[in-house]
């Protein structure tokens, strides 16, 4: 990363926190690593991108619906899904340091550095080579490759390195009343289990017909090691994800579908689609048959947001062995029993959310009426997500206007955020509002006494313009809401 980079996220950090986005959690007890609390503006922010995304998914979709299942699953869920023998992440630590690395983060974060010096071959020969031997889960070897190439630890800076090892991410806790019978069960580390064990309860109830889709967004818990990029890479996320079950032999052409739609999606917020690129893995998960990853150009390069997965029959066919219970469709069209086949969309809320801020994070150089310059911090965020839609200002704190800004916000309140506010300058009123992303301003003052009109003022271009009070509800509501 960059200095550049690295400061815009620093400052991205800063601002979420300075403005009530996103808190360290429990920060008076100095914080707990990798667990983040949002604040008033910030849990706006994220219903707003929860609910856009279950409206995409689920409203304008006849053939798929939504469930809420519990964090807490029977403990066999996840020996059938592999999560127990499976969920696991070779690591190493530096012995001089004692910090602990993701192998394939420390060799991928090498091979950045090899490619930002030109090197761009042996970089790549260098991942290749990483990926095969992480596929035979030969450690020695890929041991002996972080030796060959001398990589080293950021913080002591040496090759002192312990042999690799395997680290299961999921938390574990007991449930049970009676001392001694109590038994382990797992914090879920996706939803997606949670769809695939209610499969057919969800499409015997809704009488669903293949092909169909269930979506759930929800908590995931992941005991990540790397886990120092704020909310990228959290110890306690929400995922937002959908299983589209479909015939066998139809997966290739679904999995496109969903990879279109899905960009589409992101497209859909204003979002340039230079910020995106797809990314094929190369190194299938033990479910997959083909997999892949929309990137995002974050301020710490490109990474994922979200992952779209071919998952075969995988999950069904485990918990079918695993319950004993039948979880095969009968499909009318072709009088056929099957297992279905999925594809997955997933992607983390709160990736989602850095994106959002990443995007409409902009220090501007301003230039004002008298010529002279000025700066601000202004957040473009997508007028359908942002936190508050509307600000009503009344221009002073006397003479009837305060009291004309009341019936307004009590007109608007009920069909989107709004905001009062009489303190200070209007212009200093006006940069708070931007650095909130408040995309509409309305300023109060004595000519709205008497022809009822208000300026306003729109956050990304700054212009004003003179209108009518009583339009301002509907020209609202036609842009802003969902
Ligand atoms: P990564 O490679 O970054 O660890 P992953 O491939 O393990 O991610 P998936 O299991 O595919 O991630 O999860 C789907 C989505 O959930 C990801 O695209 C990401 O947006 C989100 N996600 C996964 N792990 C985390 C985390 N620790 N913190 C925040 N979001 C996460």
């Amino acid at each position: 990363m960059s200095s550049t980079q690295d400061n815009r996220f620093q400052a991205i950090i800063a601002h979420a926190k300075e403005y009530g986005f996103v808190f360290p959690s429990s920060e008076i007890y100095d914080g707990l690593s990798a667990v983040y609390d949002y604040g008033p503006y910030g849990s706006e922010l994220k219903k707003n991108i929860r609910d856009y995304w279950w409206k995409s998914m689920t409203q304008l979709r006849e053939n798929i619906v939504g469930i809420d299942a519990a964090i807490f699953m029977h403990p066999t869920t996840w020996k059938a899904s592999g999560h127990v023998d499976n969920f696991n992440d070779p690591m190493i630590d530096n012995k001089d340091s004692k910090k602990r690395y993701r192998v394939d983060h420390l060799i991928e974060g090498f091979a950045d550095k090899l490619k930002a010096e030109g090197n761009d071959k042996e970089a790549n020969d260098l991942l290749a080579e990483m990926e095969s031997l992480l596929e035979k889960e030969d450690y020695a070897s890929l041991k002996k490759l972080i030796d060959d190439h001398k990589i080293v630890c950021s913080i002591s800076e040496t090759c002192n390195w312990t042999d690799i090892r395997q680290f299961n991410l999921m938390f574990s806790t007991q449930i049970g009343s009676v001392a001694g019978e109590a038994e382990t069960i797992y914090l879920r580390p996706e939803t997606a289990q949670g769809i695939f064990v209610n499969f057919l309860n969800v499409q015997k109830t809704s009488r669903m017909k293949i092909p169909f889709g269930i979506a759930q967004t929800g908590k995931a818990f992941r005991n990540e090691i790397v886990a120092r990029q704020f909310i990228f890479r959290m110890r306690e996320f929400e995922q937002m994800e959908m299983q589209f079950f479909i015939r066998p032999g139809t997966q290739k052409e679904w999995y496109e579908y969903w990879k279109e739609e899905r960009m589409k999606w992101h497209l859909s917020l204003g979002i340039s689609q230079e910020k995106y690129q797809f990314h094929n893995h190369t190194k299938l998960a033990h479910y997959a048959d083909a997999a892949l990853d929309i990137e995002y150009e974050f301020p710490i390069g490109f990474k994922e947001v979200e992952g779209i997965h071919s998952r075969t029959d995988y999950d069904l066919t485990q918990h079918q062995k695993y319950s004993n219970k039948k979880l095969t469709y009968f499909d009318t069209e072709i009088n056929q029993h099957y297992i279905p086949y999925v594809i997955e969309t997933s992607i983390g809320l709160d990736r989602m959310f850095l994106l959002i801020l990443s995007h409409s994070y902009n220090e501007e150089t301003i230039t004002k009426e008298d010529g002279t310059k000025d700066s601000r911090i202004v957040l473009n965020i997508p007028e359908k997500l942002a936190p508050v839609k509307l600000a009503v200002l009344p221009l002073i704190k006397k003479d009837g206007l305060p009291e004309i800004a009341r019936i307004l916000i009590n007109e608007c309140k009920p069909h989107f955020k709004c905001f009062y506010e009489e303190k200070d300058t209007i212009g200093k009123r006006y940069r708070r509002q931007d650095a909130i992303g408040t995309p509409y301003c309305v300023t109060i003052d004595h000519q709205t006494k008497e022809n009822n009109t208000v300026t306003i003022r729109y956050r990304d271009t700054m212009k004003q313009e003179r209108i009518s009070i009583s339009e301002i509800n509907n020209k609202l509501k036609a842009s802003v809401i969902l």
